[in-house]
């Protein structure tokens, strides 16, 4: 059932203990309140409305201190559904190597093997609406056996979700279910503490005052920025915010540095393996995605590669015969960079990269001191981008680069500030700059000195406070993160399961 929190009489969710609350309707909320079992009462609360609105929004309003990111306000929505209203698509699962312990000196990685996601793929791919890894057909494999060959790089695949928009995939369940409350405008606002438990949370509409709720438990389902957010701004009785005895609440934001790391041109052979791919496969499907092996390669940095290779019918063209004669000269092509205020890609093609970072307690979540409608104070993202996540990119595009040319596919140039060994990144729009992917706020870990939530998600010292979402992640890989939000939310609700009943 959906209502309003507004259109509810006083007194109407105040009189009961719910067994679950939920906090956020996103991928991972919505993930967990539909895997529990129909009969389990549970209250699915959602800050926002059914769609965008402009005064839920500006909750998520912060400032950004450290390296240039996306407007906070834009990095996210704030309405049923969540960010899954205007994300991608791009599903890929962590590899088995992202579990492996970090290299010495950084952060413990995942409590657990690949082995404790693996049995919510299939599931992870059904709610994601994923499609089958398509046969390569027999006029694409010239082109896809060219790769084959690299020696440090193997295939790396994405899936791509329609892309599935949660509110709307799950719209039935979320009206019918009658265990099920959702409730919009239900801004999630503070916690009252009793010794190790969440005695009450309160819950509040924009203008109204707060109603103090008893739940069992509580998830946290708000977002890799707003998870730590919320936390940072409770306080426990004995002090200190929930879940930071080892200062890392809020601490190590990683994102998916995005980047372009170069332009490559085809030997004649690959160019008409491609003009015959792209026959047969749509442009998307020409698309090659690799990443470094196991081994040294994949120690030195793991990475997702996208060969991007373009239309070459589109070089015949004027516009294809202009770009080649701007791209011959440097003078030519820097003209034409400042005069669009863009890179200029010359070539068949980009090589595009998006990166892991390692976790760092530095980039981080805090609060500001300027504080939103609700009460509460505002975030400030310091993200760093450092000179190690360049020297990542460099040293892979660098053994790309070599890979290709020795086994005779192309020859890549890679862009100047990327062959610069400093801390100098390209700012957008010309770039992607990064994912939109929020992740490690309220890592994992079975250690509450270097982890904010237990194995479980639970937030160590709090015997019924759970989170939910990226911000758990320990370490992220390079593959876009919603596929492991879902796998995690479909473990989480297997767990929660028999505390609840
Ligand atoms: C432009 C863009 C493209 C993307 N593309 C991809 C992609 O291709 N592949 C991929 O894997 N990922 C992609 N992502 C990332 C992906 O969208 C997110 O990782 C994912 O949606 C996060 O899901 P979530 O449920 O954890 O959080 P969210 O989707 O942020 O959901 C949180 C929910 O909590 C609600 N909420 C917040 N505060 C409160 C409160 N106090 N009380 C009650 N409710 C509250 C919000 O309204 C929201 O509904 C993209 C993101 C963006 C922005």
């Amino acid at each position: 059932m959906i209502r309003r929190l507004r259109d509810l009489r006083p007194g109407e969710l105040e009189g009961r203990e719910w067994p679950l609350v939920i906090a956020g309707a996103g991928m991972a909320g919505i993930t967990l309140a539909a895997s529990l079992p129909e009969d389990l009462p549970v209250l699915l609360l959602e800050g926002g409305g059914e769609h965008y609105d402009p005064r839920s929004q500006d909750v998520y309003a912060g400032r950004i201190d450290g390296h240039p990111y996306f407007p906070l306000v834009q990095t996210r929505l704030r309405f049923l559904g969540g960010s899954s209203n205007h994300w991608a698509g791009w599903c890929r699962p962590l590899d088995a190597e992202d579990f492996d312990a970090p290299p010495s000196g950084e952060l413990p990685g995942w409590p657990f093997g690949i082995q404790e996601l693996e049995p919510w793929a299939e599931k992870a791919s059904e709610i994601l609406e994923l499609p089958a890894l398509a046969e390569t057909p027999p006029a694409a494999r010239a082109w896809e056996e060219l790769f084959a060959g690299l020696p440090s790089f193997g295939n790396a695949p994405f899936r791509f979700s329609p892309p599935t928009r949660f509110a709307a995939r799950f719209a039935d369940l979320l009206r019918d279910r009658s265990a099920l409350q959702v409730l919009l405008g239900a801004n999630l606002v503070g916690l009252d503490f009793e010794r190790s438990r969440v005695s009450h949370l309160r819950v509040r509409a924009f203008g109204q005052a707060p109603r103090k709720l008893k739940a069992r438990a509580l998830v946290l389902a708000m977002g890799g920025i707003e998870n730590p957010r919320f936390l940072l701004n409770q306080s426990l009785p004995a002090g200190g915010a929930p879940g930071d005895q080892g200062g890392l609440l809020g601490a190590c934001f990683s994102e998916h540095p995005h980047f372009v790391l170069g332009a490559f041109v085809l030997e004649d052979h690959a160019l008409r393996a491609l003009r015959q791919a792209r026959q047969a496969l749509d442009p998307l499907a020409c698309h090659r995605y690799l990443a470094p092996l196991p081994g040294e390669a994949r120690q030195a940095g793991a990475i997702g590669l996208r060969f991007e290779a373009w239309d070459p019918a589109n070089s015949d063209t004027f516009r294809g015969r202009l770009k080649r004669l701007l791209c011959a000269r440097d003078w030519s092509r820097d003209l034409v960079e400042n005069l669009r205020g863009e890179a200029l890609h010359c070539g068949d093609g980009v090589l595009k990269g998006a990166a892991e970072q390692p976790q760092r307690p530095q980039s981080r979540v805090r609060l500001g001191s300027e504080v939103d409608e609700l009460g509460l104070r505002r975030p400030t993202l310091d993200w760093k981008l450092q000179r190690e996540d360049k020297d990542l990119l460099r040293r892979q595009a660098l053994r790309m680069g070599q890979e290709l040319a020795l086994c005779g596919i192309a020859r890549l140039r890679l862009p100047e500030w990327l062959l610069e060994e400093d801390d100098h990144f390209p700012l957008f729009p010309q770039e992607e700059l990064a994912g939109h992917h929020h992740m490690g706020t309220t890592r994992i870990s079975q250690d509450p000195m270097v982890g904010v939530c237990d194995p479980q998600g639970r937030v160590h010292g709090l015997d019924n406070l759970f989170v939910a979402g990226s911000s758990l992640f320990p370490r992220c890989g390079y593959a876009n993160p919603s596929f492991t939000i879902v796998q995690l939310a479909l473990r989480q609700a297997q767990f929660l399961r028999p505390c609840l009943l």
